[in-house]
């Protein structure tokens, strides 16, 4: 069967090069669009991720503001500095890198992000907006996983979308964003029965588990579209890639499918932010 590869490169490149233009407007006006980032401790991998973020903001013009916390940080230290980025008219967008070290109290963290500035889509209110289908800012890896199928022209209303996962940055809201869209929608997760049965009726199939290749071959329909947001260790997905490519019409790999085009959201809804408070 016919394949078609959803490239997350190219779809990410789209969507930089027209933030450019947006970018290089601001700082005409003398706005340069500022993403704060916060890393608490010092994870290897969450360093790298803060880090791929700045330098992506650097690329297109957008200031990357970078925040290193000792690992010893309380959570009221933490609160006091987001609250000073919250004040803080220079800066458009924050990004809390999760995981905080066990000791902080990490959704408290999160629901301090004003929601102006939550360009990670983390706090309840953000996702809340997003449920009801006028949030501005949905978390990065749906508002990727959209962007791709809205690139590829790939018809959303009346599918049936199977989502594996429920977690708040991505499972529920990846869902409600299909559901906006008029896909019927089945959400999966950790206590469903007979997975593999729901999982083969869905036209499209997002994967967000955390387990490596854990969506097998033999579960996908013939012809369904499959977005795989896993990032496991070692650049692992969560679907077995090669035996699900054997029924998909179209599939995003792992690395280079729905990791680079969440950098790009991310950027995009720092422009967004930024362009909504000269606006204001
Ligand atoms: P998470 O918070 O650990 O959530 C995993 C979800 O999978 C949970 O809802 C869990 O169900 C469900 N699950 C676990 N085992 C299952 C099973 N055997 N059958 C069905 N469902 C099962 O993970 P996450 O933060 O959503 O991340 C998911 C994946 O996406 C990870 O690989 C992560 O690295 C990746 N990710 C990628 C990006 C990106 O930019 N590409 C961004 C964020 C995350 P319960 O709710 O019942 O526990």
């Amino acid at each position: 069967m016919e394949n078609l590869i959803l490239d997350g490169r190219v779809v990410a490149g789209n969507v930089k090069d027209r933030l450019k233009e947006r970018v290089a407007t601001l700082v005409n006006k003398g706005v340069t669009p500022c993403l704060a980032t916060i890393l608490v401790g010092d994870d290897p991998s969450s360093e790298t991720y803060v880090r791929m973020k700045g330098n992506a903001c650097e690329k297109i013009g957008i200031k990357s503001m970078r925040i290193h916390l000792p690992k010893e940080t309380t959570t009221e230290e933490l609160l006091e500095k987001i609250n000073e980025l919250n004040a803080d008219e220079t800066v458009h967008g924050i990004l809390l890198q999760h995981p905080v070290p066990s000791h902080i109290d990490e959704r408290k963290a999160f629901e301090a992000i004003d929601i102006h500035k939550d360009v990670d889509g983390v706090t309840s209110l953000g996702y809340g907006q997003t449920a009801f289908g006028f949030g501005k800012y949905p978390s990065c890896t749906p508002a990727a996983i959209m962007e791709i199928l809205d690139y590829y022209n790939i018809p959303v209303e009346g599918k049936h979308a199977v989502v594996i996962g429920r977690s708040p940055i991505l499972g529920k809201p990846v869902s409600a964003l299909l559901l906006n869209k008029n896909a019927t929608v089945t959400t999966c997760h950790s206590r469903t029965t007979n997975l593999a049965d729901v999982v083969k009726l869905g036209d499209i199939v997002v994967a967000a588990v955390g387990k490596p290749k854990f969506i097998q071959g033999n579960w996908i329909k013939k012809g369904a579209v499959v977005l795989d947001a896993g990032y496991n260790k070692g650049n692992i997905g969560d679907v077995d890639y090669d035996a699900c490519l054997e029924n998909a019409s179209a599939i995003t790999p792992v690395p280079g499918g729905v990791g680079p085009v969440t950098i790009s959201m991310l950027l995009k809804h720092t422009v967004d932010a930024a362009e909504e408070m000269i606006n204001k």
